[in-house]
């Protein structure tokens, strides 16, 4: 079986656990290459056992080195029903994933399970080679949409508008899609972080937030730039020039040992010393098979990075009402420093 399975597997006594049923999708994705809404997969200190529905008990016949189960659509309630038979208890779950009611079915018949988090997410949070290399390539595409987009004019557009041609852009330089819906946020729509492009018109004096990435070979990438339409009021061309300075500052500081909270405090010292404008979420996310993924980058998080995670950096300065700034990479930690793969310019970029 893969070295993936077998690090999971190693985990199994620590935990006190005989077995461990996988059934986060991304997860079993992970563990087995095989990639369905609906799976369990069982691993047991000698064997390993997939679970599925009749749409993919065909593609998980593939998948070297596992006994697949034809399970009903309800799996958790199918395997409820059998879970002694099949494995040896105690059965460690994904308490980050499993619901009440997904416990419940799981329990019916007995079985004794012991609730872990983070297990599987732990694991993928340090990448691989071939990881990094899917990682790497998404950025790439990403970087090459935001050249793109640099040379494109978008005054009288709306963000709406924009924001769909940078997908179509972002296909055109070679992704599978794109990672999660893209952000472009204009004038006082910048300063909310998680603003839905809609119909307002991009206008001269304000700044356009645009955060997007390429999903490429199952992997994701995650970028933001901020660019000026036209001449900005000093207040915002103020908030440019903290936001990159933080984040650089930050960026400077991601180093295997650094944790979560150390690398937000950086940024956000900084920001608030400013009186510009309160911090108002994290500093940045693990990025892999999932766009939010570990370790975490934000106040209280213990997080330790470690060589392999790939992370981001993405502080904001957001003025209610007025605009709004964010700037983000997407690095990977190394021994030898941060490798940023987001490679877009953090010069003040103006837009026609
Ligand atoms: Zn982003
Ligand atoms: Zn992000």
């Amino acid at each position: 079986m893969n070295d993936r399975i077998e690090r999971l597997r190693g985990g199994l006594d620590g935990l006190g656990a005989a077995t461990f049923l996988v059934t986060n999708p991304a997860n079993v994705r992970y563990l087995t290459g095989f990639d369905s809404s609906n799976a369990a997969l069982l691993v047991a200190r000698d064997r390993v056992l997939l679970a599925t529905d009749g749409r993919y008990v065909e593609s998980a016949g593939r998948v070297d080195g596992v006994e697949v189960h034809p399970a009903d659509r309800d799996v958790l309630g199918w395997l409820g029903a059998r879970l002694g038979e099949l494995v040896e208890a105690p059965v460690a779950f994904e308490a980050d994933t499993v619901t009440v009611a997904g416990h419940e079915a799981l329990s019916a018949n007995g079985t004794a399970l012991l609730p872990a988090s983070r297990t599987v997410l732990g694991l993928r949070s340090v990448k691989d080679d071939a990881e990094l290399d899917a990682v790497r390539r998404a950025a790439r595409v990403t970087t090459a949409a935001y050249e793109r987009l640099a040379r494109e004019p978008v005054v009288g557009r709306t963000e709406a508008a924009v924001a769909w041609w940078l997908e179509q852009a972002l296909h055109d330089e070679g992704a599978d899609g794109p990672a999660f819906p893209i952000i472009v946020a204009s004038g006082p729509n910048a300063a909310l972080p998680h603003h839905h492009p809609g119909k307002r018109e991009i206008g001269p004096g304000e700044t356009v937030i645009v955060d997007a990435g390429a999903l490429v070979d199952g992997y994701c990438a995650d970028c933001t730039r901020t660019f000026a339409i036209g001449q900005l009021p000093d207040e915002l061309a103020q908030a440019y020039a903290l936001c990159r300075s933080a984040q650089e500052s930050a960026l400077a500081a991601v180093r295997p040992g650094a944790t979560g909270s150390d690398l937000d405090g950086i940024a956000r010292t900084e920001i608030e010393a400013s009186g510009l404008a309160p911090v108002v979420h994290g500093l940045g996310h693990g990025v892999g098979l999932e766009i939010h993924e570990l370790p975490v980058l934000r106040p209280r998080s213990a997080d330790v990075l470690a060589a392999g995670n790939v992370v981001t950096v993405e502080p904001g300065v957001y003025l209610a009402g007025r605009g709004g700034v964010r700037i983000e990479d997407l690095v990977v930690v190394g021994e030898q420093g941060p490798e940023v793969l987001t490679t877009f310019t953090k010069e003040l970029w103006t837009l026609n």
